[in-house]
């Protein structure tokens, strides 16, 4: 039986209820399981009205083990309890009504038989502990149906009503009423019930007034959520509505995917600003998920109001501007009007620009349309495959091992895949589930989405099955059982809104140089197989190249003609193929952020998000910068910080990056060297290599020899070359040790494949972050394979020469992060102990009232791999101002563990100010990548 409790431990939350809890402020633990497991208390007692009892699915006071289930609110009105058994029937759930007189009533139960042959989802109904006379979900249909359950005497007073579970397979009730009227039959169409039910429940005829605002944002996923902080930082009253409990759309608690971007293939390439602060927060209090980050970013912020729960289904438009949308609450059903002068649609599934008449695009354009390798011949409406998932760490299912056979029979509904399916993919996590679980893209996932969730749950159970009885590893699976298969369903793709421009591959390839930049994709390319599982040796990806980090144009981020729309998230104006490169999170959280910034300059100006890419686009990417969101080639040109003209001093310098710091960049466990290991490394063709230093350790009792080859390769993916231009031998001594090799040889080739060759007992290092354009390589001399975004511990000689110095200049160069050429930060020396301190002089004196600072978070580490505390973040400081020949302090922190700092204080003429770096969370050196100084 599914164990709630077991299954909380099982995904990591029951060590973690603590911080859980604080993301919820003061609500407890049992408000957590309820809102995002489903186990929601009954929100009201259902009534006696016109002869009629209304009962919700949510009225229910004990859910059992049945969760409540609002993902398909939209399209059938209301919200499901649904029996998420794995096979196992799940607990009862429970509520108790009351009758005002005694009458005979009709019953009728709203249920849907989802899969019509094998009736998988069969459930009872019992009333005062007598069950009625049939079984539910029974039905000769696969429509959602009323069920008549006959005639019952019901005295006054209180009576019992149970759901009984009698699969555990995923049967679903949404709603019961009881008649007077033994004729009376409820009506079947969504629209009709919906007008029955508000009757019923007696909800009120008209929404109610939820205010007004000056930016509606739609949808609070990691697009969604920077999008509304970054304009209620910038002074608008903004609305975050989103129909689920909590904030993170597929990054949320529910389903917890990770957060990348440009950091996992790229050097130093992690994004900043909003994106940043939330994962430093999520690194701090070890969550795995984006809810609590954005749930506190929220809550500070005086002009965001959050609605939760609440459904964008009806949008107001006076000609081709929205004036306000309406939402429904999928717990009570009730609805609300919010107003506002400027909207973000950040749903992801595009409702708000569908509902308001916005363009849209859904599925692949063809080939010739952009010139896109990938696309095919001919347009169609297929996307990527959703998948299901449960949070917060991503899992996309829960298995125990129990330490006895464990046999496992598949239900008739499920998948049967053959014995050898040649998948052309490899299952490397039976035990969680893997993201190739897909279906065929053809699935209309937004008008049939239930449909579409319950097609994956005939793929999971196949492949459960097919681990269990049929893959040629299935010894390994013998003892685990299916735990729980989450009904949770997240999607990849659907509409994308039409902007003045669709980014295309071509162009993120080429790096097109967008003069309305706002943002950067470093991604792969990234497009799953149109038919998901079913593509057998063709894979799980139509494609998957390295990509450049590439420019995203504001052009992509509104609409082209509903005049006050701006799009952010994965339903952006970007084409099928350009999607698989932009689409991941902390790329759209950079959007996000751009798209509320411009939000906030609309209304400033009273413009449209059109007008501010035509005539306040520098002040958009300037104002960007200050909130420290990035993109290549974007520096600091504001003529209000002060700083810009500052002549720098500091305690001490950093002379040039010293090679401990480089080694300091290692990464976990190395890789053992029990066959050959790789890495592809961008090159100059003719250039000449000197040497090149692999950081190995070895387990032997004494000295061994190591060979290298170098291969040329055409590209960071290509390991065909079997030709060895090259190979050299080191010397690895026990222990751990930079091993050199030298090479003095010039190469014509764009890549140098560097391989060093199987060897007992010896492990080589991985590096943190990867060489751009580099990727690792693992394998044997017959069988190869190309691992993109990561790379093994081996520097050139120049390589470690290089890194620059850090001198106190750097802090106001106005690049707040690592190039190719500098570090761009003021490092104090490395044998200079703290307390250090970096000083500004001003042309003239001024009044000064706030100042910026920009840490070190170490941004060439991935997202999901950053410590709470990166050793080289500035921990405590304070900042002074010299007045009247004496330091004044203005600002004292203490425990900073934040990139970006912004603090305001008393306005105090000055010419001097100085920052100063008490402790570091580890590292030896203060670094300071940028300092902004302003009026106020
Ligand atoms: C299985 C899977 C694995 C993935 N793996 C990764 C990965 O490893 N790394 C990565 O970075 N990305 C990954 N992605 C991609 C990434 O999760 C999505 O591209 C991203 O979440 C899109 O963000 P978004 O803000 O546009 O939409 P979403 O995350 O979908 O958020 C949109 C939110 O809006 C809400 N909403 C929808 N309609 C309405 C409405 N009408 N009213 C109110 N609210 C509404 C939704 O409920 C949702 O909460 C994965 C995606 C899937 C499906």
């Amino acid at each position: 039986m599914f164990n709630r409790r077991r299954f909380l431990a099982q995904i990591g939350l029951a060590g973690s209820v603590p911080f859980v809890l604080s993301a919820f402020g003061e609500e407890t633990y049992q408000d957590y399981v309820e809102k995002v497991l489903g186990f929601r208390k009954a929100r009201r007692d259902p009534k006696w009205v016109d002869g009629s009892m209304w009962i919700n699915a949510a009225d229910f006071s004990d859910y059992g083990g049945w969760v409540y289930d609002t993902q398909f609110a939209h399209l059938m009105g209301s919200g499901v309890l649904l029996a998420a058994g794995t096979g196992r029937p799940v607990e009862d759930a429970k509520m108790m009504f009351t009758m005002p007189e005694a009458k005979p009533v009709r019953i009728w139960v709203r249920a849907r038989n989802w899969d019509r042959a094998t009736r998988p989802g069969r459930f009872q109904v019992v009333l005062n502990g007598k069950k009625l006379n049939r079984e539910f979900g029974a039905a000769d249909s696969d429509e959602w149906i009323w069920e008549d359950a006959g005639i019952q005497e019901l005295s006054a007073g209180m009576h019992s009503l149970v759901l009984h579970d009698l699969t555990g397979y995923y049967g679903r009730c949404d709603a019961i009423l009881l008649s007077e009227d033994p004729s009376f039959v409820p009506p079947s169409g969504v629209d009709e019930m919906k007008i029955l039910r508000a009757r019923l429940m007696q909800l009120p005829e008209k929404p109610k007034d939820g205010g007004s605002f000056d930016l509606i944002v739609a949808g609070a996923g990691p697009a969604g959520a920077p999008a509304a902080l970054a304009a209620a930082r910038l002074g608008l009253k903004v609305a975050l509505v989103t129909d689920r409990p909590v904030l993170g759309g597929n990054a949320s608690l529910e389903l917890g995917v990770n957060f990348n971007g440009a950091d996992q293939h790229h050097p130093n390439a992690r994004e900043g600003g909003i994106c940043e602060e939330a994962t430093r927060i999520r690194a701090r209090f070890d969550a795995k998920e984006m809810s609590l980050a954005f749930g506190r970013l929220a809550d500070e912020e005086n002009n965001l109001t959050v609605f939760k729960n609440k459904h964008i289904n009806k949008v107001y438009k006076t000609g081709s501007i929205i004036d306000a949308v309406e939402a429904f609450d999928v717990c009570t059903y009730e609805t609300v009007r919010l107003n506002g002068k400027m909207f973000v649609d950040a749903t992801g599934d595009a409702w708000l620009g569908y509902y308001a008449g916005a363009d849209y695009r859904l599925g692949r354009e063809s080939q010739s349309e952009y010139g896109e390798k990938y696309a095919p011949a001919v347009a169609d409406n297929v996307t990527m495959s959703g998948s299901l998932l449960a949070g917060p760490k991503g899992t996309f299912w829960l298995t125990e091992r129990t330490g006895v056979d464990v046999p496992f029979q598949r239900p008739a509904w499920a998948y049967d895949f053959p014995a050898n399916p040649e998948f052309g993919r490899s299952l490397k996590w039976f035990q969680t589930g893997d993201w190739w679980f897909e279906y065929d893209g053809k699935m209309d996932d937004l008008y049939e989405a239930e449909q579409a969730r319950d097609e994956l749950l005939r793929i999971y159970f196949g492949m459960w099955n097919w681990i269990k009885n049929t893959w040629e590893r299935r010894d390994e699976a013998r003892s685990y059982e299916m735990e729980f298969i989450p009904p949770w369903f997240a999607k990849r793709e659907s509409r994308r809104l039409l902007g003045d421009h669709v980014l295309t591959h071509p162009e993120a390839l080429r790096v097109e140089p967008f003069e309305d930049a706002v943002a950067y994709a470093g991604w792969g390319l990234d497009v799953h197989h149109p038919k998901g599982v079913f593509s057998g040796r063709e894979g799980p990806f139509m494609c998957v190249d390295h990509m450049p980090i590439s420019l995203i144009p504001y052009r992509c981020c509104y609409s082209r003609n509903v005049d006050n729309l701006l799009m952010a998230g994965r339903n952006i104006s970007v084409s099928h193929v350009a999607l698989g490169h932009v689409r991941v999170q902390s790329t759209l959280a950079t959007v996000g952020q751009a798209v509320g910034t411009a939000a906030a300059l609309a209304v400033k100006y009273g413009m449209t998000p059109r007008g501010i890419g035509q005539s306040r686009l520098k002040e958009l990417q300037q104002t960007l910068l200050k909130n420290d969101q990035w993109f290549p080639g974007l520096k600091n040109e504001d003529s209000a910080d002060l700083a810009r003209t500052a002549v720098c001093s500091a305690s001490s310098e950093q002379a040039s990056r010293p090679f401990d710091e480089v080694a300091g960049d290692l990464t976990g466990k190395p890789a053992e060297l029990t066959s050959g290991r790789g890495c592809i490394i961008p090159w100059e063709k003719g250039k000449k290599l000197s040497s090149l230093l692999a950081l190995m350790e070895s387990k032997a009792g004494v000295g061994q020899r190591v060979n290298l080859r170098i291969r040329a390769a055409s590209g960071p993916q290509d390991t065909s070359s079997r030709e060895d231009l090259l190979i050299k031998w080191g010397q690895v001594e026990p222990g751990r040790h930079w091993v050199p090799f030298q090479i003095n040889q010039s190469f014509d080739a764009d890549y140098l494949w560097v391989i060093i060759d199987k060897l007992d007992s010896v492990s080589w290092f991985l590096r943190k972050g990867t060489v751009d354009g580099g990727a690792r390589t693992w394998g044997s001399d017959w069988k190869w394979s190309s691992i993109p975004g990561g790379s093994m511990m081996l520097f050139t000689d120049e390589e470690l020469a290089a890194g620059g110095s850090s001198p106190a200049s750097a802090a106001v160069n106005g690049i707040p992060r690592p190039s190719e050429q500098s570090m761009n930060q003021w490092a104090s020396a490395a044998d200079q102990p703290m307390p250090q301190w970096l000083q500004l002089d001003f042309e003239k004196a001024a009044s000064i009232g706030r100042v910026q600072l920009t840490f070190d978070t170490d941004l060439n580490c991935r997202n999901f791999d950053t410590p709470a505390f990166p050793a080289q973040c500035v921990r405590d400081y304070r900042v002074e101002v010299e007045e009247n020949g004496r330091w004044v302090p203005v600002v004292e922190e203490r425990g900073n563990f934040q990139r970006h700092r912004i603090h305001t204080f008393t306005a105090r003429r000055t010419s001097k100010l100085r920052v100063w770096v008490d402790a570091t969370h580890g590292d030896r050196q203060a670094r300071i990548y940028e300092v902004r100084v302003y009026g106020s």
